[in-house]
């Protein structure tokens, strides 16, 4: 939602558009025109860049071109003006951007055409590569096999340091983090791609690009997916009409979440953990994990991470744990969609504490700052939600947040004054259960998965 006038939202858009569609059996069609509902998949998404205040799309197009215009035709169906492009040779991704320099003065956005994503929210897409003064923006999500997908990593500010491609070594390490193919392009990025040159954005592009121009990863929850094969455009069909996860999981819907604490909920209790090969995760964790993933319910880690201001855990430590547990779910098929740490405390008196994080903060449980940080950025709805923890502090955030509580009974130790009809386990299985009965009475149809 354009929600703020101040922002000089782009008006253009490029779609690229030249798939053939052989997995998808295609014969007499290219791939962007594959039947989702009543529309084309390409109608779904000029509809939608209509409706996200596009006035001008760019279609670049290759195979059957002439079957794409029309049914396009010139966008006055949709209020927009379209405009085509046709190139003879393929040039891949980055060539096929760049026959339209010189066309273009503004930021814009580029999107694939065999790509679903008709209800992600561009404007606040834009309103972040604007406020990070970035030459371009890329769409980032987890995803269900990491092990096998080009990785992208970013630094605490979401700048991108550093593009993982496929294939990965056997013991790699990572963050969950993959390019979802929606970029926003200044036109100081679109005037260093080079022309009449094959080559592919996300591979030999943007990896050279960090060097040289501010590349930054906008981490979403909304449901952004590459349907190229019929076993995903049949899931897409089935999930837009029963369980409707497309339209929930849209930035302007309050949503639901579990909101995890780490250490003895996620992974095993050890005290003061700081090196990652002492990380591993309870067992059978990845159920609950993946359930949640399926039926569109976001997981979200809100951890107390005092070791930091007390100086014996860095930064860096912190960060290559919490590598390993994306890398244990990633390696088993599940994810947690965003990770909060508190590296504040509030006593001083340890020899070689950090002085600066020493201070009584709104974040460290059970205050409220994570859990409060994440509804701002995800829109979530914390009557739906749930706090799974190990502790009394998370028992004190979830009763402050008005967030149900569920108790995890092999964590840290016997949490006091735990309410009569509070859920307790120690069983990753039973928890699932538990998950699956409590998001139905919040309305949440997955009869389909
Ligand atoms: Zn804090």
């Amino acid at each position: 939602m354009r929600t703020d006038s101040a922002y000089p939202y782009p008006q253009t858009a490029v779609i690229l558009a030249g798939g053939k569609g052989t997995r998808l059996g295609l014969t007499d069609r290219p791939k962007p025109l594959v039947p989702v509902d009543h529309r084309s998949l390409l109608e779904i998404q000029i509809e939608w860049l209509a409706g996200q205040g596009i006035k001008n799309v760019f279609l670049l197009l290759n195979y059957m071109p002439e079957k794409i215009q029309d049914v396009i035709g010139d966008g006055s169906r949709w209020g927009i003006k379209t405009q085509y492009v046709i190139e003879h040779d393929p040039l891949g991704t980055s060539g096929a951007v760049a026959q339209l320099k010189g066309k273009i003065k503004d930021d814009f956005y580029v999107v694939y055409g065999d790509l679903f994503s008709g209800f992600l929210d561009l404007s606040a897409m834009y309103r972040f590569h604007y406020d990070k003064q970035a030459d371009v923006t890329l769409l980032t999500h987890p995803n269900d096999h990491p092990y096998d997908s080009d990785l992208v990593e970013a630094n605490d500010d979401h700048r991108v340091t550093h593009f993982l491609t496929k294939p990965h070594p056997q013991n790699l390490v990572y963050s969950n983090l993959v390019n979802a193919a929606v970029y926003i392009f200044s036109p100081k990025a679109l005037s260093h791609l080079e022309e009449n040159k094959f080559q592919d954005l996300a591979r030999d592009v943007f990896p050279r690009w960090l060097n040289i121009l501010n590349v930054f990863s906008y981490k979403s929850f909304e449901y952004v997916k590459d349907i190229g094969t019929p076993d995903r455009i049949e899931k897409l069909r089935k999930e837009l009409t029963f369980s409707k996860t497309p339209q929930r999981k849209a930035l302007s819907q309050p949503k639901p979440c579990v909101f995890w604490d780490r250490d003895g909920t996620l992974v095993d209790y050890v005290v003061d953990l700081k090196n990652a090969d002492d990380l591993h995760l309870k067992k059978d964790i990845e159920v609950p994990v993946k359930f949640l993933n399926s039926i569109g319910v976001m997981n979200v880690v809100t951890t107390n991470q005092p070791g930091i201001a007390k100086g014996y855990m860095t930064h860096a430590q912190l960060t290559a744990i919490h590598k390993k547990m994306e890398t244990e779910l990633g390696n088993r098929r599940g994810w947690v969609d965003e990770i909060y740490f508190c590296p504040h405390h509030p006593e001083k008196g340890f020899a070689g504490e950090v002085k600066e994080l020493k201070i009584d903060c709104d974040c460290r449980k059970p205050k409220t700052g994570m859990f409060l940080q994440a509804k701002d950025a995800y829109n979530i709805d914390f009557s739906k939600s749930l706090l799974v923890g190990d502790s009394h502090r998370d028992r004190m955030a979830a009763e402050k947040l008005g967030v149900g509580f569920v108790a995890i009974t092999d964590g840290e130790g016997k949490i006091d004054d735990l309410r009569p009809n509070v859920f307790e386990t120690s069983d990753a299985l039973k928890l699932k259960e538990f998950f699956a009965k409590y998001f139905k009475s919040k309305g949440i149809n997955y009869d389909s998965h």
